[in-house]
């Protein structure tokens, strides 16, 4: 049986995010993932870092994920000098547009409420008029009733992040094999057997990370990991040159042309096919959003399925039963992956979680 000091289980955003940082604090891991065609959030998603509204009721969440839009820019450098990719990050802050005033109160409902519980220490935000949004971004339709905007939010190439974050963590010496799923973990007395199709490992230290599969993997080793998955659909348009002067929640241009258009939340996760009926209303609110996003042509439209946690806030564990298996699960794996890759992976290489991580143990489902 192969013997390893460190496994990290499952290689989407999180387990790559987390691979690399901890080949950075000098621990070289072994990533396990799944099959090409697995469900893969990480491949799916709109590539926002985004703070706005995140953390409703969850203060600790809104702070982390603003942590983590702050130290992104230092996060993309690092990822640049060890793979040799520019992620494409911009941060020049974005809009939430409202097309009603019931929607323009509802939000700006949420942003003061997540300042009032992080007593002011959340992210900035201002909440605009019908005139004052038209001048900002003077391309909005006459259905746009006012806006939120923040600085701190920005975006990158997703796919292109997700690519990087393999690259660098290969070059620095993480071993990754794709088609290794795991089906089984059992603790032993020197660590965790994990075992699948044709191969048995041992391994001292784990690290699950395998998005939706971390539900069935969490009890094998004394935790708990209560995911749903909630289905989103993204279209996008044909490359056009540069239109959109502004990021907003639900349009953004991607920096090789296309125009990304999102994300519906569904609760209906059956099966993962794309609706028309679906992406017509995307579309049609884009373009009251965007009057002239109605001369061009989308030219694909997909859905994935986010791994959303049962109160929607990051599970970040270490178990107590069995000492060296940690778990880390959330939606915004791409605004989180800074935080994920900078600041978690150095504690899970020391084998011990933050004070400040304690919040976001999966013990909170049980009380
Ligand atoms: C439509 C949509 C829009 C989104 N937009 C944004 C956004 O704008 N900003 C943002 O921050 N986030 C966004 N997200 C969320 C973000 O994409 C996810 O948080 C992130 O990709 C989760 O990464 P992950 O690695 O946990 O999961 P995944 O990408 O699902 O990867 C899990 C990996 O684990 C592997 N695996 C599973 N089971 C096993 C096993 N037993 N053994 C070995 N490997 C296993 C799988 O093969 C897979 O490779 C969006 C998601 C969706 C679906």
């Amino acid at each position: 049986m192969q013997k390893l000091d460190m496994t990290v289980i499952g290689g989407g955003l999180v387990g790559a995010s987390i691979a690399w940082g901890l080949a950075r604090s000098g621990i070289l891991p072994l990533v396990l993932d799944g099959a090409d065609l697995d469900f893969r959030a990480s491949r799916a998603n709109f590539g926002l870092v985004w703070v706005q509204r995140k953390g409703l009721h969850a203060p600790h969440y809104a702070l982390w994920s603003d942590k983590s839009a702050k130290i992104w820019p230092m996060m993309a450098e690092t990822l640049s000098e060890d793979s040799g990719i520019d992620v494409g990050l911009i941060q020049q802050g974005a809009f939430t547009f409202a097309l009603s005033e019931e929607e323009l109160e509802s939000f700006r409902a949420d942003m003061e409420c997540v300042a009032a519980e992080t007593a002011g220490r959340g992210p900035a935000f201002k909440v605009l008029n019908r005139s004052q949004t038209r001048h900002c971004v003077p391309q909005v339709g006459p259905d746009v009733v006012g806006s939120v905007y923040s600085p701190a939010d920005g975006h990158v190439n997703a796919l292109r992040l997700f690519h990087a974050l393999h690259v660098a963590m290969q070059r620095r010496g993480v071993q990754y094999r794709p088609n290794h799923k795991v089906t089984s973990i059992q603790p032993v007395a020197d660590g965790f057997v994990l075992q699948g199709g044709g191969f048995s490992i041992l391994s001292r230290k784990i690290v699950l990370a395998a998005g939706l599969g971390n539900k069935r993997l969490a009890p094998m080793v004394g935790l708990v990991c209560p995911l749903t998955r909630s289905k989103g659909h993204v279209l996008v348009t044909e490359k056009c040159k540069p239109f959109v002067s502004c990021l907003s929640a639900t349009i953004r241009q991607t920096d090789e042309g296309g125009i990304m258009i999102g994300d519906s939340e569904e609760t209906d996760n059956s099966n993962i096919a794309s609706s028309s009926a679906i992406s017509a209303v995307l579309a049609s609110r884009a373009i009251r959003i965007l009057p002239d996003l109605q001369n061009l042509n989308v030219v694909r439209i997909w859905t994935g399925f986010r791994v959303k946690t049962a109160d929607g806030v990051p599970i970040y564990d270490h178990s107590a039963r069995h000492p060296g298996a940690f778990l880390v699960a959330c939606h915004s794996g791409v605004t989180l992956a800074a935080n994920h890759s900078l600041i978690v992976a150095p504690q899970i290489a020391a084998s011990k979680l933050g004070e400040d991580l304690s919040l976001f143990s999966a013990g909170r489902f049980s009380c």
